[in-house]
């Protein structure tokens, strides 16, 4: 039996799911098949940065992914401990998300939002659009791809029975081992394996209430070998952790570590508890040497693998499936040019780069934290001087890996051929801070709205042209965008702040949210513009 679906997506992880999403959301047809029965005993990944949550925002979930089990009164801190029992050395502080304020940059912030909880949200608003179909236990086995587009052999895991899938487009969201960057022949190119974390999973409530500190998300385990391994509450009315030991020899296996040793030193006394799950993974830095082949696509952990220090590998994958979703779209609606899809590695390879980079850094940083000394669980005087000492130093080392909402929001597509540079110069790059810049490639910045809306409220399915008061008529660029039937909205603006931000009286922003073009007045070639931001030029 055959089919033909316009694209089909391998791999249910938050990936796959969110690009599902973005397709649903523009109406167009799919089929995610995914290998597993998608539950998930233990979590990888935690926290849904502010970008991950625009993005939310603009399918309309934002509130749920907000409003996840995980309390919003507990604080999102980070702890410096000799162990969660022992002393407290210093404290990243970061409220819980009913006590802060969004960054001024973005409408959200980070948001703690466990793997448990998202990928369920994700799949219940994919799984809402009938032109969306999630198969679980269904794996895909092998595929080839003509100029017209591609075959793709699957296996429902609980028949048996074997089926093809013809598809215009096939988009490997299969994470880090995935089988379909490997048929296409690419590399991952970087440092590669540098380490081998072990997490230990495991439930006991009641242990932050009686650990004598105040509460905190991350309790970061520091003694005589250095920082060695972190606790981190996944769930806490459940009392769900996480311990993971940052680097193991790598020959452990889960039936041989010795997870009683490992807790009992993080919690610095014998305890009891219901032991859930154990992984042994390996930490990587390495990036693909292509974002896909042909009607091949690659997104995710299929393509960029990185420390999960930072807290960037999925948040970077939603950004891909955001990318090449409206893509996939414009060009099966008719409207992309021919070029758009090789828009995709171009725009995106650069942000995993990035990511990959920061997130390796992070992991060094604490990796070569200088070595503790037995003193640190010292009681007394001595021992209060020099956790105080280390305690500052740690501060300093680590916390910029929980600092990083320059990282989250201010990536950018400085090289992409659908945007038009205006030679303005780049703003900085810096992981701590964000410059929000109105810039051609950059994310399109937030404001506040007169009527309490975010300007990034206005950013739909299509483009967006942006008139700010006295901006002189744009009518060219919106015939234009109607004879190659690209779908733009024209939005009037009377908003001061707005457009000091936005820095020109004319801006186009993408499906996306990201700036293609701006000027004072529109281009001489209005059908030029268009041609271009489409991927028709
Ligand atoms: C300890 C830890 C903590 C982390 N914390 C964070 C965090 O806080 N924030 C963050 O952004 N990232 C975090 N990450 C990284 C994040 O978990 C990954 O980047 C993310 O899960 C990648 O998603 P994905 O969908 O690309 O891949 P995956 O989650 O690996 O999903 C791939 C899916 O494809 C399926 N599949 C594979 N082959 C086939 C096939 N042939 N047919 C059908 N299905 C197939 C697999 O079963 C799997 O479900 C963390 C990672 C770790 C290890």
């Amino acid at each position: 039996m055959t089919r033909r679906i316009p694209v089909l997506i391998v791999g249910g992880g938050p990936v796959g799911l969110s690009l599902a999403a973005e397709l649903g959301w523009r109406g167009i047809a799919c089929e995610l098949i995914e290998q597993t029965d998608g539950a998930i005993v233990s979590p990888k990944m935690n926290e849904v940065n502010a970008r991950s949550m625009e993005i939310c925002r603009r399918w309309g979930i934002a509130e749920r992914v907000f409003n996840c089990p995980f309390p919003a009164d507990y604080p999102l801190d980070v702890a410096f401990v000799t162990s969660l029992f022992g002393h407290e050395l210093s404290r990243l502080r970061r409220p819980g998300r009913n006590s802060l304020e969004p960054p001024p940059e973005s409408p959200h912030r980070m948001q703690a939002c466990s793997q448990i909880w998202f990928d369920p949200i994700l799949s219940d608003f994919a799984g809402s659009f009938a032109s969306v179909r999630l198969r679980h236990r269904c794996r895909l086995e092998a595929f080839e791809q003509t100029a017209a587009g591609v075959s793709a052999q699957v296996v429902d895991l609980t028949s048996g029975a074997r089926e093809e899938i013809e598809a215009d487009y096939l988009v490997g969201c299969d994470g880090a081992g995935s089988m379909v960057r490997r048929a296409l022949g690419i590399e991952l190119v970087g440092q590669g394996t540098i380490g081998h974390p072990i997490n230990l999973f495991f439930r006991r409530k009641g242990l932050v209430e009686s650990c004598g500190k105040p509460p905190a998300t991350f309790y970061l385990g520091i003694d005589e070998t250095g920082l060695w391994g972190s606790l981190r509450i996944i769930d806490p009315a459940n009392g769900l952790w996480r311990l993971m030991i940052d680097s193991s020899d790598g020959t452990a296996t889960p039936e041989t570590v010795d997870r009683q040793f490992y807790l009992n030193r993080a919690l610095g006394r014998p305890t009891d508890v219901e032991w859930v799950d154990v992984n042994i993974w390996r930490r990587r830095s390495a990036l693909a040497e292509s974002y896909g082949r042909g009607r091949v696509f690659l997104a995710g952990d299929a393509v960029h693998q990185l420390s999960p220090t930072g807290g960037m590998g999925m948040n970077t994958g939603v950004a891909d499936a955001a990318d090449i979703g409206w893509k996939l779209a414009a060009v099966l609606q008719g409207w992309g040019g021919a070029g758009l899809l090789d828009s995709y590695d171009r725009e995106r390879r650069p942000v995993g780069a990035r990511a990959v980079r920061m997130a390796t850094w992070f992991y060094k940083n604490a990796e070569n934290f200088p070595k503790g000394s037995a003193k640190l669980a010292a009681d007394g005087a001595e021992g209060d001087r020099l956790r105080a000492q280390v305690g500052e130093q740690l501060l300093r080392a680590i916390g910029p890996e929980f600092r990083t909402v320059g990282l989250q929001l201010g990536y950018r597509y400085g090289d992409s051929p659908i945007c038009l540079p205006d030679g303005t110069p780049e703003p900085p790059d810096d992981p701590a801070e964000c410059t929000p810049s109105a810039r051609p490639g950059a994310r399109a910045p937030h404001a506040w709205l007169r009527d309490w809306r975010s300007i990034l409220d206005l950013y739909g399915r299509g483009y967006t042209l942006l008139r700010f008061a006295d901006a002189p008529p744009a009518d060219a660029i919106e015939r234009a965008a109607e004879n190659r039937r690209v779908p733009l909205t024209r939005v009037d603006l009377d908003e001061p702040e707005a457009a000091a931000l936005y820095e020109r009286k004319l801006v186009l922003v993408r499906p996306d949210g990201h700036v293609a073009w701006r000027a004072d007045a529109p281009p001489p070639d209005a059908l030029a513009l268009i041609d271009t931001v489409r991927g028709a030029a």
